[in-house]
């Protein structure tokens, strides 16, 4: 008897799997590789939305809580996953430049923007107008993590890499069987996956593809991140990812030709110094129909929940909105109505999705 099954693990299997475990749960998790959001991302963690300067939403409480848990993990799996990086925006114009200060006078935006403006950063990264530097940013190494964790979860056999059947499962009473297993209840934390669901596919999930390249580049040393149109993150050894699209219509996980040149025309009005591609991912951004998480319990199977929908910005939602079911499956407390997938129990029910 296993206390819960765990659908896949991208960062929000991996933040539901902690929750439990630190409960002393039992868990059990099934993942098929389909799915490569979180091994892709660049793994940004970013308050402020770039291109407006304002807070994503909640962002600053669950950043407070998301350092907290990426360093427990680097601290359980002896790895360094955690890397602060301060993102230097780019501004195109003087207009972009007072939205700056304009922005730092609300509330809870000032502690992340820089007052001072610097007027370069980089001799290879030309620009008529200044950068403005945001604070408190980083990245984890997201494909580190998955790598390292599944050993973690694989080493208490608490991890297998195979497709979870829907057609295998059966819901008895109040428990599930699946392929042998009794499990008390299943959370489903299948990104963009949720798609092939059947207990969940009712809700709106619609899905954003973003491509990456990486880039190598002898000449351009840069130890900071660059946002202008589209961002350069240094990884260290002279390699950079570069991205990412959004595209809302293409939802494979296949890197793209037209992608590629989208992003070295962008890439190439930025720097000046020569550069090679070497590589060129991507992935599927579980992103929702109204920018909120797809977090609760199924209207009807009452031991199914799913964790889910949180766009493009993961690594900040994922710890706090894992926490938040986790207290609501044990601990009875209610959800924030803004993430409660009953909001759309209405359509489950009349099918109208
Ligand atoms: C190009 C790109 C760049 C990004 N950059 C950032 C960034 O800088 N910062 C940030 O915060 N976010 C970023 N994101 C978004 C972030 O990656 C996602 O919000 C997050 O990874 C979603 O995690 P998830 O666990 O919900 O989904 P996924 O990572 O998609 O994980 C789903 C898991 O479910 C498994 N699965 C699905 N169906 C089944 C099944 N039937 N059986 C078994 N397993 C199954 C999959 O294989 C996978 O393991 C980026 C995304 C992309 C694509």
């Amino acid at each position: 008897m296993t206390d819960y099954i765990i659908v896949g693990l991208g960062l929000s299997g991996i933040a539901i799997s902690e929750e439990f475990l630190k409960l002393g749960k039992k868990i059990k998790v099934f993942e098929n590789h389909s799915q490569s959001s979180s091994t892709v991302a660049g793994g940004i963690y970013n308050p402020i939305i770039l291109k407006r300067f304002t807070l994503a939403w909640q962002a600053n409480e669950q950043l407070e809580l998301a350092l907290p848990f990426y360093k427990s993990l680097e601290h359980k799996l002896k790895t360094q996953l955690v890397q602060e990086l301060p993102i230097y925006r780019k501004f195109n114009s003087i207009e972009e430049q007072n939205n700056w200060f304009t922005a730092m006078d609300k509330p809870f935006i000032s502690e992340f923007l820089d007052p001072n403006l610097v007027p370069s950063v980089n001799p290879n990264i030309p620009s008529d107008f200044s950068f403005g530097l945001v604070k408190k940013t980083g990245t984890v190494k997201t494909k580190l993590l998955l790598e390292r964790y599944k050993v973690y979860l694989d080493n208490m056999d608490a991890y297998e890499a195979a497709d979870f059947e829907y057609d295998q499962l059966q819901l008895d009473g109040n428990s599930c069987t699946y392929k042998g297993t009794q499990a008390r209840r299943i959370i489903f934390c299948d990104g963009f996956g949720l798609t092939k669901n059947p207990y969940f596919n009712y809700l709106p999930l619609r899905g954003n593809k973003g491509e990456y390249l990486l880039i190598e580049s002898k000449d351009l040393n840069l130890e900071v991140a660059i946002k202008s149109s589209i961002f350069i993150l240094p990884l260290g050894n002279d390699l950079y990812k570069v991205g990412a699209t959004y595209d809302n219509v293409d939802k494979s996980e296949t890197p793209t030709p037209e992608a590629k040149d989208k992003l070295l025309s962008q890439f190439s009005k930025i720097i000046t110094c020569e550069y090679k591609v070497v590589d060129q991912v991507a992935g599927i951004r579980p992103a929702t129909a109204d920018r909120k998480p797809l977090v609760g319990q199924h209207p009807k199977h009452k031991q199914l929940y799913c964790c889910n929908g949180f766009g493009s910005r993961g690594v900040l939602i994922a710890p706090t909105v894992a926490k938040q079911l986790i207290s609501y499956i044990e601990k009875d407390t209610t959800l924030p109505i803004d993430i409660d997938i009953s909001r759309y129990t209405k359509k489950f029910y009349s099918g109208s999705l």
